[in-house]
């Protein structure tokens, strides 16, 4: 893969059926609504602006004279090669991230994988206290999960996902360069976070050791890479977005490994970040502005508070809050609920936009209302929030989607009813073989053409469980690599 194909694809992402849909966008439920509603309903122009401003940034992010000053910062993961279905052993795996905390057990054996996993919750004190409570907690969760399982005792090489932006230094260290996605621990930033575990399991005498720190991205790509070759993109659509794809060695300015076969690496694109330089303004609505300025983070992660699944709710929330108060939605209700920040929950997008039943008067929209405290709620207002919805979670996609994004992992695109379909709105070419390289051609031929009829250059695959498994993937042939080392 390479950036002047993504390019290429990037270009026609925005589809003439898309186009449809963001014209469908404007039927209108009442007009002040529609008022409100129309800074989030932007035209193909402003989509394709977005998507060619994210290929600067990247091309930006990649050049050592440009890196410093990029708000994307396309960090080399120094992961070089994907799975190729040889990985064999058994791996502990560490996801951490966002939402849930995991410890994993994995067996690898050819394509047979076999998991265990513990979700392990950690309290918001941790989640913005000090840096040894935060390793202590994991390592505590490390212990009670391998004493549960009967590998008490044992050294298993760990693959620790950890999915914040990390400058790496090598594929097991790794610098935070800052906390995002609701985590603000102190003294994390700018040190190893490999380091950080090291010292904590040690404390807990486990013999346990970190043999590779990879991101959510990369742990997606390498899953979705182990069952289809061809995957050449990781993306994620969780609590936050980021993305990942293989890119050549002599394209990465900032590269400054070994340049020996295979001569490519994983880049984490990190394009949450995108828009954090202020080229994004010219499509951030007021509602972003706020939810950006209350953040833990603010000026931080632009692109990422637009599309998703920690702030997506919040939007809408804010949305139909403004609405109540003006007298256009819920007969002007304002319940502590509705009012509450965060309380409108990204899964709750997906229950109301899951929900056709207008004859019965939205029943599922009605539950969602209901948890909120609403009271005498009208069909009118069931089909104006799901309008809000959909308005907001279709910018979303459009949003993402604006890049080639082949393995997807996250809630929020697992179980949106429609985020798979409006961020794939192109067609399979019979012709297309698959291969990366075939389907570029294809779409700048039929460009070239300008035909209507455009062709599909990417599938989106589900990678599951991507975090864990890709995990020990990496594990895995870091710790061949390092058995094999003479060292
Ligand atoms: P992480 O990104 O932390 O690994 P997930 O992939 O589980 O975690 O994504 C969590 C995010 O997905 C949360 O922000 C949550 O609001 C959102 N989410 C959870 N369930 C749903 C759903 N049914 N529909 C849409 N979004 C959801
Ligand atoms: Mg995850």
């Amino acid at each position: 893969m390479h950036l002047d194909d993504l390019e290429i694809l990037a270009r026609v992402s925005i589809s003439e059926e898309k186009e449809e849909l963001i014209a469908n966008n404007d039927g209108e439920p009442q007009s002040e609504i529609s008022h409100i509603l129309s800074e989030y309903i932007l035209d193909r122009s402003q989509y394709e602006k977005v998507s060619s401003l994210l290929l600067d940034e990247m091309e930006h992010g990649l050049s050592k004279e440009h890196n410093v000053s990029a708000a994307v910062k396309m960090f080399p993961t120094y992961v070089r090669s994907l799975p190729d279905g040889s990985e064999r052993g058994d791996f502990l795996a560490l996801d951490l991230g966002g939402t849930n905390f995991r410890v994993l057990a994995i067996t690898l054996n050819g394509l047979k994988v076999e998991m265990k996993n513990k979700i392990y919750p950690i309290a918001p004190e941790i989640m913005t206290g000090k840096a040894t409570q935060l390793f202590d907690h994991i390592a505590s969760c490390i212990d009670n999960f391998m004493a549960e399982n009967g590998l008490s005792g044992q050294k298993l090489p760990l693959g620790f996902t950890f999915s914040f932006p990390c400058k790496q230094e090598g594929l097991a260290v790794g610098r935070l360069v800052r906390w995002t996605k609701g985590f603000k621990c102190e003294g994390v930033e700018g040190e190893d976070v490999v380091t950080m575990l090291h010292e904590a399991i040690k404390r807990k005498g486990l013999g346990v050791e970190c043999v590779a720190l990879i991101n959510d991205t990369v742990g997606c790509l390498m899953s979705c890479a182990f069952h289809d070759h061809n995957t050449q993109v990781g993306v994620i659509l969780g609590t936050g977005t980021n993305a990942c794809y293989m890119e050549h060695l002599d394209r990465v300015g900032t590269w400054d490994d070994d340049t020996e076969e295979p001569k490519q690496v994983i880049i984490n694109t990190e394009w949450g970040a995108f828009g954090d330089n202020g080229c994004l303004d010219f499509i951030r609505t007021k509602v972003d502005r706020d939810i950006d300025a209350t953040s833990l983070n603010p000026g931080k992660q632009l692109y990422e508070k637009m599309i998703s699944g920690m702030y997506m709710g919040e939007i809408v929330r804010m949305i139909a809050v403004e609405c109540a108060e003006k007298g256009l939605l819920f007969n002007g209700q304002v319940t502590p609920e509705l009012a509450q920040r965060e309380r409108f929950y990204t899964k709750f997008v997906s229950e109301i936009e899951e929900d056709n039943n207008e004859e019965e008067g939205y029943p599922k929209v009605r539950q969602v209302l209901d948890e909120l405290g609403l009271v005498n709620v009208t069909t009118e207002d069931c089909r104006i929030l799901k309008h809000i919805c959909s308005v907001v979670s279709t910018r979303a996609a459009y949003l993402a989607s604006t890049e080639l994004t082949v393995a997807v992992d996250g809630s929020l695109y697992r179980f949106h009813p429609h985020f798979h379909d409006l961020m794939f709105c192109m067609r399979l070419s019979e012709d297309g073989s698959g291969k990366g390289a075939a389907l570029v051609a294809a779409v700048a031929n039929r460009l070239r053409s300008r035909s209507a009829q455009l062709v599909f250059v990417f599938k989106l695959m589900l990678s599951e469980d991507g975090s864990g498994k890709g995990a020990a993937l990496v594990a895995a042939v870091a710790y061949r690599m390092k058995l094999m080392s003479p060292h």
